[in-house]
This record gives structure tokens, sequence and C-alpha cells, in this order.
């Protein structure tokens, strides 16, 4: 199939390939240039030739090199369409194909970022990739050569990542609604364990302990799966359910919403009650500063002293930071690094002779 294509020369090799699509769009959009006019992909170092008018500079490659990772890090799909010439030619530039290419045309997307054609080989997903580096540059007589390659493609340890951001609360926020003589006061709270939750709802029934209801509902960890309502004797599903509707829409976790009901001598029925609980937690999460969150693994790496650059460069290269150092004979230190990192930083100190790491 692929032969009736375009004639292909490069040797395969699909994340570096890949990252070579996504450095000629980011060229293409950085300086308006067209894209490689030269290309050598192999699997330690490639290169590309580009045609501009001066030199860029190290600064500028500095933010190409930042922006090729960024659309690495978005982990977007890339797919391949088969399309005739002339639908092709209406998304990407076909000058360069040859006329024996035949009448169809392998279209690659990567995400929505850039499509051109090729029938070269790519990953399924730019998280497969790995970092991508510049090595060096020259500038000459108007052409550009960039040398670059890509760092630990290390599909395997990337492609089952933990989702490990996510959204909570920064500190307690507070909300109210009044209704018939009714008042509900609700208190927001981040929590990171059931404990926690217990111990806060403690508090809120002594320091409410003349309220009729104490109501809440939570939600804990990544994934949405960890979470519970209590409706404290109103109608159920009249409470809990419609706060934790509230959490969901604001995209919370690691939360606590608990909603105290003074009474006030009026029922509002079950329709009243969802609109009551739900208004009062609306007013205490858009009281709340929402911040991002991201989980992370501790870990104690051990090595020997001849082995510290190594693991220190590592170290660099994922830009994590150290403690509780100790460089002597036998070394140790403790890093975090976020989940969905773990992996590659457990792959990459493996590799090194003496090192060690437990969590
Ligand atoms: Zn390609």
């Amino acid at each position: 199939m692929e032969q009736q294509l375009n004639v292909h020369d490069k040797i395969e090799y699909p994340p570096m390939h890949t990252a070579e699509h996504i450095l000629n769009r980011t060229m293409v959009e950085l300086f308006g240039c067209s894209r490689a006019i030269t290309t050598h992909i192999d699997k330690k170092k490639s290169k590309c030739d580009y045609l501009l008018p001066s030199s860029p500079g190290a600064k500028m490659l500095a933010e190409v090199e930042r922006r090729v990772n960024e659309v690495i890090r978005r982990r977007l799909p890339v797919h391949i369409d088969f399309l005739s010439r002339e639908e092709a030619g209406k998304i990407v530039d076909l000058d360069k194909l040859p006329v024996r290419a035949g009448n169809t045309v392998r279209i690659v997307r990567v995400g929505n970022y850039d499509a051109c054609a090729c029938i070269g080989k790519h990953v399924g997903n730019t998280s497969e990739i790995g970092r991508f580096k510049i090595v060096s540059y020259n500038y000459s007589e108007g052409k550009l050569r960039l040398r670059f390659t890509v760092v630990d493609p290390a599909a395997v340890y990337l492609q089952d990542v933990p989702v490990d951001h996510f959204f909570t609360i920064a500190s307690e926020s507070e909300g109210i609604f009044r209704n018939k003589g009714s008042k509900f006061m609700a208190f927001a709270v981040p929590v990171s364990s059931e404990e926690e939750i217990r111990e806060k709802m403690e508090w809120l029934k002594k320091k409410y302990f003349d309220a009729r209801h104490h109501c809440y509902a939570w939600r804990l960890g990544v994934g949405g799966a960890h979470f519970r309502t209590y409706d404290d004797g109103e109608p159920a599903g009249s409470a809990g359910k419609p706060i934790l509707r509230q959490i969901t829409s604001f995209g919370l976790t690691n939360i606590l919403v608990a909603v105290v009901r003074y009474f006030g001598g009026i029922p509002l029925g079950t329709a009243g009650l969802v609109q009551a609980y739900k208004h009062a937690s609306i007013d205490a999460l858009s009281h709340a500063n929402i911040v991002p969150a991201v989980l992370t693994d501790t870990f104690l790496l051990t090595f020997d002293y001849q082995n510290m650059d190594q693991v220190l460069r590592t170290l660099k290269d994922m830009e994590l930071e150290y403690t509780d150092r100790c460089f002597e004979n036998n070394c140790s230190l403790k890093v975090k690094v976020r989940q969905s990192l773990s992996g590659v930083l457990l792959h990459r100190i493996g590799r090194i002779a003496s090192a060690e790491m437990q969590a």
C-alpha cells in the first residue's frame, strides 16, 4: 500500500520522526519559513535544514525547543488520513510531493497542531516521543542546520501514566442561603483524607450544635470515583446530592462541602431543599480560591559517589529538586516527583550502575 504513495528515504524511527513534524510546524509558525528543505532522521541524532534570511540565535532556538516540548506534553494523538490529491492540496503543501506519488496522499496529523503528507512511521501519541532537545546548530549562507534528538522516548513508561493533576480549593470558604426563615450555612474545606473529613464534621456539629441538619458531600483523589453524600435526616437525595453536583460542576476534588441548616418553621419541600442546598454550595464555592494541584511521590535515591554526576544530571534534566542530601562514599538524597513522571525517573535512574530508588 505505502509503496504506491510517495518515496521515503528516511531511516524510520517513529519518536524522532514525529518530533520532526512538530519541529517543522513550529519553525513555520515562529519564522514564517517553509518546512525543512532537507532532513536526515537517525536514531541517535537527526538534522533538519531550514532556509532563513538570518541566524535565529540561541535564544530563539531555546524557544523552539520549549514550544516543541509543550506540544509533545499535550499528549496529542497522531492520525493518518488517506485523501485524494485534490482534497489533500487544500490542507497541505504538496509542491514537494513527486508526481509519481499517485493520486492518493497519506496525510499525517499531529492533533490539530500539524498536518503534512508523509508515508513514514509515527508514534500513536506525542506522549511516546520523550523530550525534544536541540543538540547544536549552525547558520551559513541562508541555511540553518538544526541537530536534534529525543531523550527517553520511553513509550512504555509514559503510556499508562496516572492522571496526577486536579483542582481543589486553597483554603476554607463560606456561603449562605436563606429561604422562608430557614438558614443554610455552607462551608467548603480542602481535605486530603476521610480522617480529616470526620474531624471537620465533628467540629462543625459541635460548633453549630443547635442546627437541625448537618449535611455534606465530599470527593477525594483523581478519577472521581471516591466520594460520599450525606442527607442527615433531610429527605433522601435532597441535600448531599445537590452539594456533590456543585463539587462536580466546579471540577473539584480533595474537598468537603458541608451545609448546616437552621430550620425556620416552614417546610420547603424536596424541590425547595434541592435548590437551597445547591445555592448555599454555589455561594461557598464561588468565594473559594480554586487552585491546580498535582499528586507527587517521594523517593529515596542511593548511589555510589562516582555516579553522583550522572544522578544529578538526570535530576537537573527532569527539573527535579532534591533534599536531605548526603554525599559521602555512599550517597543518598530525597526527591519529589509528580506521579506522571515517576516511571520516567525510575527508568532513568535504573540505567545508572550503582543507583537505587525506594519509595
Ligand atoms: Zn512523517
